[in-house]
């Protein structure tokens, strides 16, 4: 017997043919009009028409009519910042009033103000932060999370906030991936020697979060003024020799061969690349590197959008993630990131939702068990309110959601 049967769904997702999407494979969903699925211990053991399924499974307990609304995979955020203490609201408003976020950062706010408070919270403190957080990515969507660490910026405080990610996991249904970015900015008190700081990562912080496993992947602030792409290559060298997975932020504020190193080491994504150019996207493309693509930080920002129809077009694989953070992204919303996505960056809606899901997924290395609604992978799904996945864009602003379902179990309802 079935644990849960979900019954006259119209579901859309994409098909995993074992590597990420690109091009035209990119926009395409499969399709099951009045579909069913069928989960057992968390998994779907069965997908396809209510009629059929219902014949097969009809004697379980557990039966959810889904009424039509459209059933996608649980979205996949790869990229978020989602561990922090106190919001940055004033900052907002200094930016709006026209102050650039390196004049921000510069003048001690930005990252360093995130540290100083992150620095004085406890483990405990920073669990029930981000469990608050992950209730909210729930309620958009989002079933398996990536949490960098990066607000503590010196060996106490980036392992507590690691700690306190691996004490979250254990609480929380949410899927966590949890990333080591030591160098997200240069502390204050390495400000006039980086170079030690540089040090202290690569040859304290990575060996020993490695050794403990406290982090899947490894992560730099590629960009002019932080870390040059030679600090970077060594941070990811040494991340990927204690087998860690590798990332970067790259390409966001200026363009100083940061994609680039993608022809130089293994990197499972470069994110941002509002400024990247042709020899990025050149070696993105080459060594099959995902370009993961922030539009609620570009909006927030203002700044222009990264050029996500021209990645696409390039034959990259992108992938879209929130960015959520105190400073730049302050949103859970996977949504309104395909939504921006679609009206800013030129994907079909079909892409932004590849994107979203499967592609992320991979990002993630998460791509056999989450991203698509196919048979042997983990029942993770949404139900929205509408019909049809175009919703997601085109009611724009409001949360398309109606349930949420992590491994078959229900964890958000807008009805309750
Ligand atoms: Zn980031």
């Amino acid at each position: 017997m079935v644990d849960l049967l979900l019954i006259r769904g119209n579901i859309f997702t994409p098909i995993d043919d074992g590597k990420p999407k690109t091009l035209k494979r990119m926009d395409e969903l499969a399709s099951i009009e009045d579909g069913a699925i069928a989960v057992k211990d968390g998994v779907i053991v069965d997908i396809g028409k209510t009629d059929d399924l219902f014949k097969k499974h009809r004697d379980t307990k557990n039966i959810v009519d889904a009424n039509f609304r459209a059933v996608l995979p649980g979205f996949v955020d790869p990229h978020t910042h989602a561990l922090f203490v106190g919001t940055r609201e004033k900052e907002f408003d200094m930016r709006l009033a026209g102050k650039s976020y390196m004049e921000i950062l510069n003048a001690g706010g930005g990252i360093l103000n995130s540290v100083k408070r992150l620095r004085s919270a406890t483990i405990e403190q920073l669990r029930d932060e981000l469990k608050k957080r992950i209730k909210t990515f729930f309620e958009y969507g989002t079933t398996t999370l990536e949490v960098k660490s990066g607000y503590g910026l010196d060996f106490e405080n980036e392992i507590k906030m690691l700690t306190a990610i691996a004490l979250t996991k254990k609480e929380t249904p949410m899927d966590i991936a949890a990333t080591f970015i030591g160098a997200h900015a240069i502390p204050e008190e390495f400000k006039d020697k980086k170079e030690e700081y540089v040090k202290l990562v690569v040859e304290r912080m990575i060996p020993y979060i490695a050794e403990h496993k406290l982090a899947e992947f490894v992560d730099v602030f590629c960009e002019e003024g932080v870390y040059t792409p030679e600090e970077t290559l060594r941070i990811i060298e040494a991340g990927l020799k204690h087998s860690l997975k590798a990332k970067i932020h790259a390409d966001e504020i200026a363009s100083i061969g940061c994609s680039e190193l993608a022809l130089k080491t293994k990197l499972s994504s470069c994110d941002h690349l509002l400024k990247i150019k042709e020899s990025g996207i050149e070696a993105l493309k080459q060594s099959g590197t995902m370009a993961t693509l922030l539009p609620i930080t570009a909006f927030s920002l203002k700044e222009e959008f990264a050029d996500g129809r021209r990645l696409v077009d390039s034959g990259v694989g992108v992938a879209l993630a929130t960015d959520f953070n105190p400073g730049s992204s302050y949103s859970e919303s996977m949504p309104f990131a395909i939504t921006l996505a679609v009206l800013n960056m030129g994907l079909t809606p079909r892409e932004a939702i590849v994107a979203s899901t499967l592609n992320s997924a991979y990002v993630l290395g998460r791509e056999k068990l989450v991203g698509s609604l196919e048979v042997g992978k983990q029942a993770d799904f949404v139900l929205l309110k509408e019909n049809s996945y175009l919703f997601i864009p085109y009611h724009a602003g409001v949360n398309p959601i109606y349930a949420v379902y992590k491994r078959g179990e229900r964890v958000f309802s807008a009805g309750c």
